[in-house]
């Protein structure tokens, strides 16, 4: 069910041709943007928990 939301929500900030952010514009062109750098540092936090344990 989160990832469900994730998804969506990544696909709403999906990169476009130009390099933009779809949702939060071009502000970000050069980088992720937040909504990604949230979700790539919540996915790696949790694959290492699970390796961890
Ligand atoms: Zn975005």
């Amino acid at each position: 069910m989160l990832v469900d939301a994730w998804r969506v929500l990544l696909e709403l900030h999906e990169t476009t041709e130009s390099g933009a952010c779809r949702a939060c514009g071009p502000r970000w062109r050069r980088r992720m943007c937040s909504v990604w750098r949230v979700a790539v540092v919540y996915f790696v936090r949790h694959e290492r928990g699970y390796s961890g344990a």
